[in-house]
């Protein structure tokens, strides 16, 4: 039934309901189930509809929210996908794993007294629903170009990419050194946030709309980017950040003290059907385990949130500032804490001791020390101090390093020396037109912002789309090859 807007001073904001803690502990399936036709109806018009649409602005992608709000209170539910996925090529991704806290929801004008709108819940809602009734089609073009476009990296932002070049009529090859599509989406995010499914229907229609993918195919072992720049007309760099940062202290070389994202990929393969030795042997598995991971980002909110569902004896989570300091969504602490996540705020590692001695062997504990917030750093942070004669000891025999992740040397790895990167590491673009030092070559996602969010790889993979066809539109004629058309072929 069609809905009268600006219902927010009668109708209470509602999320869908939340699975219980023991059913969520039990399994990686989606925490939140879906809105009804009427709570989605009845929560979009809790909206009032303003004149400047501040969650808009704040919405990294400028999603049309006021308008697809009303749609769907409307009723119009065909309509508010078109205009959700006008802007954003993964609506069902965003509403369920944007930190909409701090984007479209955080600026709702609605949020002081009334509890803002819950756009993300609608958008996937919406979405959803499209793809139950059909809606959601191939994105076959009505007329083939002749140009082609290698893009490296089969995450958000490359896919956001081939989806408008494909949409377009180009041909797109796009390489991934993982078997499957998604990056991070499939192998880095776990279930109970973002079920694979919803990665996987998403892969096959590119598939089914003619994006051609090199799945097992590692640019820098394969091929280097010279090759792709000849088999290319233009080439997408959207390969993300991999390299873990390391925490320097005694033992961070012992047994079971490991990476987060080798942790994770190995939960997600494992859900996925595969065998990983790692798991099996127990190396990559919290069951039975007192764990602890080191991190505060949302790295560390999904390691231990997989660590509960994976059975752990205890799971603490140690983060060197405070709660209200801490860079995950305060949305994932707080699922956490209910799944009986402990949080030891204000403390970092000292040393890891091993069972068999100080260096050696499996872990058993973490020495700790206490920390206080100082003045606030170059960033506006306050900086954590540590305290003295503060140490302390928890019981662990599995460690997870969350502690962020940098840049992988792509010039050495990709045989380019020539392409150009800040001392961070990451690739230097040109912010109006995402294209690089080198001609022809564009970057978009985590590899040019460093860690960074779904949202805003999408938006740099649909502003760099942009870009490549207005690149490729003003080549002059003798520039449009032929080239020399090589078929790339991975390795192994
Ligand atoms: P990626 O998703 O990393 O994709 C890069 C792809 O490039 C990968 O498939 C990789 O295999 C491929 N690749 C890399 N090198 C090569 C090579 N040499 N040759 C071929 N292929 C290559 N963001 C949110 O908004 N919400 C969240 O809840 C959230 N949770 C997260 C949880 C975890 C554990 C992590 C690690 C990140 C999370 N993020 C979250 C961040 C988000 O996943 C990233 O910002 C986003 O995926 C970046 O997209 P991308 O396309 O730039 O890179
Ligand atoms: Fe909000 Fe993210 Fe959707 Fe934008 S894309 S409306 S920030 S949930
Ligand atoms: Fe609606 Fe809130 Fe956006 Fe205003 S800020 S248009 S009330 S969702």
């Amino acid at each position: 039934m069609a809905q009268k807007m600006l219902k927010f001073v009668t109708v209470e904001q509602r999320m869908p309901t939340k699975r219980s803690t023991a059913e969520r502990a039990a399994d990686f399936q989606e925490i939140y189930d879906r809105f009804s036709t009427s709570q989605a109806a009845e929560q979009a018009a809790r909206c009032s509809q303003c004149g400047v649409p501040y969650c808009q602005i704040h919405c990294p992608l400028n999603n049309n929210i006021p308008d697809w709000l009303k749609l769907t209170a409307e009723g119009r539910l065909e309509e508010a996908y078109e205009l959700a996925s006008a802007t954003n090529t993964l609506p069902e991704v965003c509403g369920r794993i944007c930190p909409q806290d701090r984007l479209c929801e955080g600026n709702c004008v609605i949020e002081r007294n009334f509890d803002s709108v819950t756009i993300g819940a609608v958008e996937r809602y919406i979405t959803d629903t499209a793809w139950d009734q059909g809606w959601i089609k191939p994105f076959t073009p009505k007329r083939e170009l002749a140009a082609s476009i290698g893009i490296i990296g089969a995450g958000p932002g490359g896919l956001a990419a081939a989806e408008r070049l494909r949409r377009r009529g180009y041909e797109v090859h796009v390489y991934d050194r993982y078997d499957r599509i998604g990056g991070l989406l499939i192998y880095g995010i776990p279930g109970f946030k973002l079920e694979k499914e919803v990665v996987q229907r998403r892969a096959k229609q590119y598939v089914d709309s003619g994006v051609i993918f090199h799945l097992n195919f590692e640019v820098g072992r394969d091929a280097t980017l010279q090759e792709l720049r000849d088999r290319h007309d233009a080439v997408l760099i959207a390969t993300g950040v991999y390299k873990p940062r390391d925490v320097a202290v005694p033992g961070a070389g012992l047994d079971n003290v490991v990476p987060a994202l080798d942790y994770l990929i190995a939960a997600n393969r494992v859900g996925l059907g595969d065998t990983v030795a790692a798991f099996t042997s127990g190396q990559l598995n919290a069951a039975d385990r007192h764990v602890v991971v080191i991190g505060g980002g949302d790295t560390a909110m999904d390691c231990v949130r997989t660590a509960v569902r994976q059975g752990a004896k205890s799971v603490k989570c140690l983060y060197r500032r405070d709660r209200d300091n801490m860079p995950g969504s305060m949305r994932e602490v707080k699922n956490a804490e209910e799944e009986g996540v402990e949080f030891i705020w204000l403390s970092a590692p000292q040393a890891f001791v091993g069972a068999d001695g100080d260096g050696v062997g499996a872990v058993k504990a973490v020495l700790a020390q206490r920390m206080r917030l100082g003045s606030p750093d170059a960033s506006g942070r306050r900086s954590p101090e540590a305290v003295k004669d503060s140490t302390f000891r928890i019981e662990a025999d599995l460690v997870i390093k969350a502690l962020g992740f940098d840049p992988e040397d792509l010039p050495t790895l990709f045989n380019a020396p020539e392409l150009e990167v800040t001392r961070w590491g990451t690739v230097k673009v040109d912010h109006k037109t995402a294209m690089t030092n080198l001609d022809g070559v564009f970057a978009v996602g985590d590899i040019v912002r460093g860690a960074s969010l779904v949202v805003w790889a999408i938006r740099d993979g649909r502003d760099a789309a942009a870009a490549i066809d207005k690149y490729l539109a003003a080549r002059p004629a003798r520039d449009a090859r032929p080239r020399k058309r090589k078929v790339l072929v991975a390795a192994s």
